[in-house]
């Protein structure tokens, strides 16, 4: 099975590049959806983060309760650390799980930390969405209703766009309309399963 990392900053495109791809019956694994899943109401990871943090992070209604996750967090580093030992493997293990289940002739890990974490090395091609900062702003802005100075800082955070880039097999050249994002997955879609067929 080959494995494709799809990756890119806040708003670059990602999700309307693997919704697509969904559309040709790929298999996609979002990283993100993974981490949700991993502490959803009666998962381990839960009350483990529940016996160390107390119960008040987990709602009545058994959910965990991420404002107040994301307060002790915010301004204590080891709680921080804590939490991403606990739920860093887990992760991991599950997307490795889903991947290994997928049935299409390539699977997609889309994970806005490929780069930054060990999820690069599940996948044997990267490819990374681009657009230019000004778009990625814009873009987030209007999908969001978040203030431009929210969506600045989380740009601030994650990688430099041009560090991304270069750690590229393919990119995914966002920065004109839908039609001609729509056009460049269609000619990938080819191409990757032309490299599944090759590496079977
Ligand atoms: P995040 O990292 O926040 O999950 P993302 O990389 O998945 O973001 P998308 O949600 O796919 O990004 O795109 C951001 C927003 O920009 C969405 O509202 C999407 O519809 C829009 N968008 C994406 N590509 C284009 C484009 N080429 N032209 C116009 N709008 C676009």
């Amino acid at each position: 099975m080959h494995i494709v990392g799809i990756t890119g900053g806040i708003g670059s495109g990602k999700n309307a590049v693997t919704d697509r791809l969904q559309e040709f019956g790929i298999t996609v694994i979002d990283a993100d959806v993974v981490a949700r899943e991993v502490v959803a109401k009666g998962e381990p990871a839960l009350y483990k983060i529940s016996e160390h943090f107390g119960s008040h992070i987990i709602t009545e209604s058994g959910e965990l309760n991420r404002t107040a996750l994301r307060k002790i967090i915010f301004t204590d580093s080891t709680a921080k650390t804590w939490l991403e030992q606990l739920l860093h493997p887990i992760i991991r293990q599950s997307i490795k799980q889903q991947l290994h289940d997928a049935k299409s002739s390539y699977a997609v890990l889309s994970s806005p930390l490929l780069l930054e974490t060990d999820q690069h090395e599940l996948v044997e091609t990267i490819i990374v969405v681009d657009a230019s900062e000004e778009l990625q702003l814009t873009r987030t802005v209007k999908r969001d209703s978040a203030s431009e100075d929210q969506i600045k800082a989380i740009m601030a955070a994650q990688m430099p766009r041009q560090d991304r880039l270069k750690k590229a097999n393919i990119v995914i050249d966002n920065n004109a309309d839908l039609e001609s994002l729509k056009k460049q997955i269609d000619k990938l879609h080819t191409e990757l399963s032309r490299l599944a067929e090759e590496t079977k």
